[in-house]
C-alpha cells in the first residue's frame, strides 16, 4: 500500500452536519427568536427527556455549566472534599473548584477505564464525611454504574454523573445521564452530536430543574424590577444553538453506528498486535463509541519518557509507544491524542488526595516516567498513570473513509516493526 500523508486531514472527532440544523437556525432568525428563549430550546429539552428518559432537562451554554449547576445543587461548600473521576477531562472536576470544593481523585479500573468502585469504597473509609461523588463515562463507555451507585447509597452520597462523552450509551438498557441525582451532557463541537457548543443539566427533580432555570438566567426574582436573592449566572442555551442541536438530534443513532464501525475496524485491524482496544463491559453496557482508543501491552512498550510538555522515546524492534504512534499519525496528517492525562498528574491538582485500590496513592506519582506497568521503583503504576502511559486515542472522525482508516491501521502496524 502506498504510504503518503493524506491531503485532507483526518481528525480525531469533528462536527457532522446534515442540513436540518440550518432549517431550525433559519426559523429562529426569521421569527426573531434570537435569544435564550424560543421553540428550539423547548423542543431540544423535550427531545432529550424523551431519548434519555429523565424527567427534566435544562438547556445551558455548555456541559461545564451543567456540571457547575450540578455541583451547586449538590450543595458543595468551600473546603468540602468531593470524590471525582481521575482519568477524565478537566471539566469534570473544575466546577467543584468553582464552588470552593476540594476534589479527591479516585483511581481508574481496567475493565471500562472509569472510576474504580474498589478505590471509591477505600476513599469512603479514608474520608467518611464526603457527601458528593462526580463520576464520568470516559470516551462513551459506561462505567461500573451499579457498584458505584450501591457504594454511594450506603454512604448517603449524592451522585453527579458526567455523561458529556457518553450521550446515547446505555448501561443495562438504560441511558447514561440518568444514574446520578444531577447529570450533565454536552453538545460541544467534538461530541457525538453537537450544537457547536451547549450542554444540559438532567434530573428527575422538579425543584432542582427549577433552581437551575433560575440560576442560569441571572437568578431574577419574581418582581417588577431586577430583584436578586441569590448569585446568578448567564448560562442559558441560545435558541440559535438549540436549532443546531435540534437538527442534529435525529442523527444520534447514525453517528453511534458509524463510530461503532470505526471501533470494530480498528479492533479487527489490530487483532494480531500486542495491543487492546479501550475495553467495553458488553455484558452490561452498549457504548456510543465516541472515541476509539488503544493500549499497548507492557512487553511491547519501548522506552518513553514524558515531561510536562514534551515526550521522548527510543524505538526498539517489535516495540513502540504512544509517542511514536502519535508522531507517525501526525506525519500521516491524521489526528490522534494521548489518553486524557489523569487529574492527579496535573500540576494544578498534583497536591490533592488521590485514592487507589491500595489506599492513598499520591506517593507513587513520581514513578510515571517509567515504561510499562511498573514504575522506576519497581512498584506497579496506579491504573490511570498506566493507561496514560500505554494508551492513546485514535482518529475517530465519522467522516473518515474506510480506505483512510485502513491506511491509519497500516501506519500504526508499522510502528511495531
Ligand atoms: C466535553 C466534556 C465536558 C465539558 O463539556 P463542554 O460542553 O465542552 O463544556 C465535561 N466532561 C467531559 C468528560 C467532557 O468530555
Amino acid at each position: 500500500m502506498e504510504m503518503k500523508p493524506f491531503e485532507k486531514k483526518v481528525w480525531l472527532s469533528t462536527p457532522t452536519m446534515h442540513g436540518e440544523e440550518l432549517k431550525y437556525v433559519t426559523e429562529a432568525y426569521e421569527t426573531n427568536w434570537m435569544s435564550t428563549v424560543g421553540k428550539n430550546i423547548n423542543e431540544v429539552e423535550r427531545l432529550v427527556c424523551e431519548k434519555i428518559g429523565c424527567k427534566y432537562a435544562v438547556a445551558l451554554s455548555a456541559g461545564t455549566a451543567a456540571l457547575h449547576m450540578a455541583v451547586k445543587l449538590a450543595g458543595v461548600k468551600p473546603g468540602q472534599k468531593v470524590f471525582c473521576s481521575d482519568m477524565t477531562f478537566a471539566a469534570t472536576v473544575n466546577p467543584v473548584v468553582y464552588e470552593g470544593g476540594v476534589p479527591v481523585f479516585i483511581d481508574t479500573e481496567y475493565d471500562t477505564w472509569n472510576m474504580d468502585p474498589v478505590a471509591l469504597e477505600k476513599a469512603f473509609e479514608l474520608h467518611p464525611e464526603v457527601k458528593v461523588v462526580v463520576v464520568a463515562h470516559l470516551y462513551g463507555t459506561p462505567g461500573k454504574v451499579d457498584e458505584i451507585r450501591e457504594i454511594c447509597r450506603r454512604h448517603g452520597a449524592v451522585i453527579i454523573e458526567d455523561a458529556a462523552e457518553s450521550m446515547g450509551a446505555t448501561y443495562k438498557g438504560v441511558q447514561t445521564g440518568t444514574f446520578g441525582d444531577y447529570n450533565a451532557i454536552s453538545f460541544n463541537g467534538n461530541k457525538i452530536i453537537t450544537g457547536s457548543s451547549g450542554g444540559m443539566l438532567l434530573t428527575d427533580s422538579l425543584e432542582a430543574a427549577n433552581k437551575v432555570r433560575k440560576w442560569s438566567t441571572q437568578s431574577r426574582e419574581n418582581a417588577p424590577w431586577y430583584q436578586h436573592e441569590e448569585v446568578g449566572y448567564n448560562y442559558r442555551m441560545s435558541n440559535v444553538i438549540a436549532g443546531v442541536v435540534r437538527g442534529q438530534f435525529p442523527y444520534l443513532e447514525e453517528h453511534i453506528a458509524q463510530k461503532k464501525a470505526i471501533y470494530e475496524r480498528y479492533r479487527e485491524g489490530f487483532k494480531d498486535l500486542p495491543v487492546s482496544m479501550n475495553p467495553v463491559d458488553f455484558a452490561n453496557s452498549e457504548p456510543n463509541y465516541w472515541l476509539s482508543c488503544m493500549m499497548i501491552e507492557p512487553q511491547a512498550m519501548c522506552k518513553q519518557v514524558r515531561g510536562e510538555a514534551e515526550a521522548l522515546y527510543i524505538h526498539e524492534p517489535g516495540k513502540t509507544c504512544p509517542t511514536e504512534i502519535l508522531e507517525k499519525l501526525a506525519w500521516l496528517n491524521a489526528e490522534g491524542r494521548p489518553i486524557w492525562k489523569p487529574m492527579h498528574m496535573q500540576p494544578i491538582y498534583r497536591m490533592h488526595s488521590f485514592v487507589t485500590r491500595e489506599g492513598d496513592g499520591r506517593a507513587k506519582t513520581n514513578a510515571y516516567i517509567a515504561g510499562g506497568a511498573v514504575g522506576a521503583d519497581g512498584k506497579p503504576l496506579d491504573v490511570g498513570m498506566d493507561i496514560f502511559q500505554r494508551g492513546l486515542c485514535l482518529p475517530s472522525d465519522n467522516k473518515m473513509t474506510e480506505k483512510e482508516q485502513e491506511i491509519i491501521i497500516q501506519v500504526i502496524r508499522s510502528c511495531f516493526d
